[in-house]
């Protein structure tokens, strides 16, 4: 287990008519398993299908058909709950979540409420430099995800399409640890980067593979570290829930508006009622889809088509042997080993490929020069273009070469950004040696020739001599001047070096 010492950021504080008031945020994520087929039936999970054509009778809740659990979306459940350092269970056990709606032919969900398949984890959540929020999990559960209705395709019809119904979710609930809008979406950020490490989950929030029920309460200063030396809720406000948010920027207006909506309540005298709210973009509020009293009476009990599901530690252990290395180990590792900072190195591990890339080009180079390079040259073109790691013209292997030939003094700076434009565009595919040397493009290191080129700028310049001996600094003209001579292709470095000894400085 990774240790990292941190400390932890200040909670959110909203200062209402009244009084000061912080949040307490508590969020169950729903996230889609990658997995190609649903969970309890063969029907592909394609995204964008033809709609209704990915669904197996049991998906259609054909009478008779019996379902049938997916060993690799459990692989995949229990992967997610190593990479969140949490408890795997052993036994785990799916019930049936009894409601109505048209695109649930079932007439209920299978899920896991009494015994989910994860129990207690964590996740931890940078805000900063050595600042980060310990958000504990509660656990993950398994549960199959419903179909779609659309009702904007007709003025007087409704379709449903079944694609969707029985695809394999987890649903991950988080403790009440969340202090603020921006550390809520920090933390979905960081359970979809873990899971896209794990490729668990592709984190798409836009095809609603990832998506939050959020929920937020506001207290007094002081009462949240009541809740924490007690773990006595009650003193906690009451909390409302946000439903089936998908956009890291929409968590964060919602809860702002609605911790701002609950305070001028209570401050006016009034109560919280807890009820599940929507958010509505386009007005930037929340509103009330329904109360406690209206909620549904799910009628969970435990589903008789499907035995308890029993893993064993072996299996479980296999899965541990191919555990990738998680984000913050390779933070970790990236700054201890390549020097670079805290910023480079959550640039770097953001993505495990684009990690996997820079170490590509660093390997056996100067790593703070090589996250440099992948950083602002190629990173900053990629985001330009549209492209990634998986479809950049240049690849690892030739960004190594540029510098490497840097490396040798045989190109300077500014050529190494020239070649990589040539690596980028008309030369393709080339290899860096070879394309620098076609162009021309050789850094003179010869030391007689860049000597040759100092001396005739010294002896057409006398003038200048003597004022660079009165003040130093001047120097830097004679530089410029033999640089100019050699078209650029003297080693600056040298220059430097021999201006300075043969003007006595
Ligand atoms: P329930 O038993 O109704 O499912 P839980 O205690 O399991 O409620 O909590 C559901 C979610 O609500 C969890 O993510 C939890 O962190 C969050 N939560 C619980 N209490 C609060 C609170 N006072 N403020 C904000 N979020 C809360
Ligand atoms: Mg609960």
């Amino acid at each position: 287990m990774l240790d990292i010492a941190f400390e932890a950021p200040k909670p959110k504080v909203i200062a209402g008519a009244r009084s000061d008031w912080e949040l307490v945020i508590g969020l169950e994520v729903h996230a889609q398993i990658a997995s190609k087929a649903k969970l309890f039936s063969g029907a592909s999970t394609e995204f964008g299908a033809e709609p209704n054509s990915n669904v197996a009778f049991v998906d259609a809740a054909m009478p008779g058909m019996l379902p049938v659990i997916n060993e690799y979306c459990v692989a995949q459940a229990v992967r997610t709950g190593l990479g969140l350092r949490a408890t795997i269970n052993l036994r785990s056990a799916f019930d049936r979540k009894n409601y109505f709606y048209p695109d649930l032919p079932q007439g209920y969900q299978i899920s896991q409420l009494y015994a989910p398949i994860v129990g207690e984890g964590e996740v931890i959540v940078e805000m900063g430099p050595g600042v980060a929020r310990r958000v504990r999990i509660e656990r993950i559960h398994m549960e199959q995800d419903a179909g779609k209705s659309i009702h904007d395709l007709d003025p007087l019809m409704s379709f449903v399409d079944l694609n969707r119904t029985g695809v394999a979710l987890m649903e991950i609930v988080s403790r009440p640890d969340i202090r603020g809008p921006e550390e809520a979406a920090a933390y979905v950020g960081k359970l979809r980067q873990i899971m896209r490490y794990l490729g668990t989950c592709d984190g798409n929030m836009q095809n609603g593979n990832l998506r939050a029920d959020v929920n937020v309460s506001i207290c007094r200063p002081g009462d949240y570290e009541k809740y924490q030396a007690t773990g006595d809720h009650s003193v906690l406000g009451t909390r409302c829930e946000i439903k089936n948010m998908n956009s890291l920027r929409f968590i964060q207006q919602a809860i702002e508006f609605e911790a701002r909506r609950q305070i001028a309540i209570v401050e006016d005298g009034g109560k919280i009622v807890q009820e599940t709210r929507l958010y509505d973009p386009d007005r930037g509020e929340t509103r009330s889809m329904r109360s406690k009293e209206e909620a549904h009476d799910y009628r969970y009990f435990p589903c008789p088509d499907l035995l308890p599901l029993e893993i064993e530690q072996a299996w479980v252990d296999d899965i541990v042997a191919t555990m990738p290395e998680l984000p913050d180990a390779k933070k970790a590792r990236f700054v201890a080993d390549y020097g670079m900072t805290d910023y480079d190195a959550s640039v770097l591990t953001a993505e495990t490929e684009n990690a996997a890339f820079f170490e590509a080009v660093a390997q056996g180079r100067d790593g703070k020069q090589a996250a440099n390079w992948v950083i602002n040259e190629l990173f900053g073109r990629l985001n330009k273009e549209g492209l990634t790691v998986a479809t950049t013209p240049v690849s690892a292997a030739q960004l190594g070469g540029v510098l490497d030939l840097i490396a040798k003094g045989a190109i300077s700076g500014k050529m190494a950004k020239d070649l990589f434009e040539l690596l980028w565009s008309r030369e393709r595919g080339g290899d860096p040696a070879e394309v620098a040397a076609r162009h021309g493009m050789q850094q003179v290191t010869d030391t007689g020739a860049i000597e040759a080129a100092v001396d005739d700028v010294i002896a057409a310049n006398p003038d200048q001599v003597e004022k660079a001996r009165q003040n130093p600094k001047l120097a830097g003209w004679f530089v410029g001047q033999v640089l100019k001579a050699t078209g650029g292709k003297a080693n600056p470095a040298t220059v430097n070096a021999l201006v300075a000894q043969k003007l006595g400085l």
